[in-house]
């Protein structure tokens, strides 16, 4: 019989997907994980503060809605992205994520089909100033990518 085991980052972009379908966005959902020698210590998704309504229950999502493009507007959306929320519950839980590395993926809302997962310029920052080492996203067709401190550095210049 054939068995092949799922490497490390397979393993923590698999459960990241998980973690999108979490996500309270109208437009796309996303789960982040992070995680130090191959150890989970904190996740979150794309949601709306708590206790404030959520594009889902609202049933519309500004941004969707005015057809802004992608890495704009930001505000116009309840969500607090991934990324942030990883960062903060790690906080809230009192782990020290220094030097870890966060995985991202994301999926369409709708049709729950693979988004690339990009950090934006405002996530990219916080990653940064988190001390996170790298990030490892889940590209739209099923591939890996990998983002160091530069190439984040690049996103926040562009
Ligand atoms: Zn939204
Ligand atoms: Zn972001």
């Amino acid at each position: 019989m054939v068995y092949q085991r799922d490497d490390r980052d397979e393993n923590w972009l698999k459960q990241a997907r998980v973690v999108c379908g979490m996500g309270t966005c109208l437009r796309r959902r996303y789960g982040a994980i992070i995680v130090k020698d191959n150890r989970h210590l904190s996740q979150g998704y794309c949601g709306a503060a708590g206790g404030e309504e959520d594009c889902l229950s609202k049933g519309y999502c500004k941004r969707q809605d005015l057809q802004i493009p992608s890495g704009e507007r930001y505000e116009l959306c309840e969500s607090v992205h991934a990324e942030n929320n990883s960062v903060i519950n790690a906080a809230i839980l009192g782990v020290s994520i220094k030097g870890g590395t966060l995985y991202l993926c994301g999926e369409e809302s709708e049709s729950k089909e693979l988004a690339d997962a990009i950090p934006c310029k405002m996530c990219a920052r916080i990653i940064i100033n988190a001390t996170l080492e790298k990030v490892i996203t889940r590209t739209s067709t099923g591939g890996i990518n990998i983002y160091t401190l530069d190439d984040l550095r690049q996103i926040i210049r562009n």
